[in-house]
């Protein structure tokens, strides 16, 4: 019983990002429909365990409070659409019946029975929230009860990053154009064997419209740096920051407006991640004084806007959340292609990392779903 409380588990919280209901407007609480499996055997023995296992499935989501729709709300669509009950449903069937009975969510799968084992089989999911969203879906499903790693959630990683900013006697940017081309990697492995990590990079910013600056720039200096924003030159310095088991997303006693627990999110800097920026900030007023910059101003960014490394990938299920090809170890089926599967932050921008790894877990799917089979048995 306790796989089949899993599988449903995995299913309810990640199943409906692949299958959504496109013309159901708005999202409810307490609308999954759980559709009678698959029963490719079609045989007398196995026939009737599609509707035990969407009743079964069904049990679960209510037990765990998320609402499925009751089974005789099914089946009278079923008998509006002249649809037998135990016949096999095509996609465009299935947001039919999902439609008149105002479903938000589907849940689909297969029932197998050979030579005496029950397998239940679900499509692959893949799962990609981002490094706070990710996690929280999955502590939600209780994963981590069945991640040997112990480290879903863990090691969220944000990089410490500065701007820096210099007036110059000259504008800046004459031709007003969004420009971000230079990139100063020269110290990036300057403090590996020190420190374990990368220096990390300095990149060109484009300074904003002066009207942007007055409305957002730093607080006491709005007003003259939107006035002088033509000749103001601004450097982002990005450095690594350290993978450190105790940031990361936890739930809380709190529960949302959907009675869902709200994720905690625990991130500090270590001290490492604080000398490796300021190293960076102090190459880049150099960089901006010999370019002519005449004063200057120190930026520092705090926001989670490079979130990585809450579910990190690991060669074995001791080691990290996900494996190499990002499945999540105790669920084959279930993948996650977010920044969560990054073991370490990186010195650089991480969005084209994050969308590279995806193309590849892409491949790898495609390639291998004939393989996908579930092992829930
Ligand atoms: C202002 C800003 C500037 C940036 N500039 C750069 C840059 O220049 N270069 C660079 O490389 N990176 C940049 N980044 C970082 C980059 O955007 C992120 O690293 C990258 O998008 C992360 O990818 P992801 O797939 O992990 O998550 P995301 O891109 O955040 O994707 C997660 C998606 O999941 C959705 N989602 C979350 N929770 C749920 C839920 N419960 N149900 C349904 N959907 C959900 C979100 O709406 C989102 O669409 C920038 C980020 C910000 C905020």
């Amino acid at each position: 019983m306790t796989s089949w409380l899993l599988l449903a588990a995995v299913i309810a919280e990640a199943a409906p990002a692949q299958m959504p209901i496109r013309s159901v407007p708005a999202l409810q609480s307490g609308r999954i429909l759980v559709v009678p499996f698959e029963t490719p055997a079609n045989d007398g023995g196995s026939y009737w365990l599609g509707d035990a296992a969407a009743v079964l499935v069904a049990d679960d989501v209510n037990a765990r409070g998320l609402g499925a729709i009751p089974r005789r709300a099914r089946t009278r669509a079923y008998d509006q659409l002249h649809l037998p009950s135990n016949t096999l449903l095509s996609e465009a069937t299935v947001i039919k019946v999902g439609q008149i009975v105002g479903a938000s969510e589907v849940v689909v799968g297969r029932v197998q029975v050979e030579s005496g084992t029950l397998t239940l089989r679900a499509r692959a999911t893949v799962l990609s929230g981002g490094a706070i969203s990710s996690p929280t879906l999955m502590l939600r499903s209780r994963l981590n009860e069945r991640d040997a790693s112990g480290m879903l959630g863990r090691y969220l990683m944000r990089h410490c990053n500065a701007m820096i900013g210099y007036v110059f006697p000259f504008r800046t940017n004459p031709e007003q154009v969004n420009h971000k081309q230079i990139c100063i990697t020269d110290a990036y492995e300057s403090v590996r064997a020190a420190d374990g990590t990368a220096l990390g990079i300095i990149q060109d910013m484009c300074m904003p419209p002066r009207e942007m600056v007055r409305a957002l720039g730093p607080r006491g200096f709005r007003w003259a740096a939107s006035l002088s924003a033509n000749n103001i030159q601004t450097l982002l310095c990005i450095a690594e920051d350290e993978p450190q088991a105790d940031n990361g997303v936890t739930l809380s006693a709190r529960t949302d407006a959907f009675d869902l627990p709200v994720a905690t999110v625990r991130h500090e800097y270590s001290a490492g991640d604080v000398r490796r920026r300021d190293a960076l900030v102090r190459t880049a007023r150099q960089v901006l004084r010999r370019a002519g910059g005449l004063v200057g101003k120190v930026r520092l960014i705090d926001s989670f806007s490079h979130a990585v490394g809450t579910a990190r990938f690991a060669t074995r299920p001791e080691d990290g959340a996900l494996s190499p090809e990002c499945r999540v170890w105790a669920f084959p089926n279930l993948f996650v292609v977010d920044g969560s599967f990054m073991p370490t932050s990186g010195g650089v921008n991480p969005s084209l990392t994050i969308t590279a790894n995806a193309l590849r877990v892409a491949a790898h799917i495609r390639d291998d779903f004939a393989a996908l089979a579930t092992n829930t048995r």
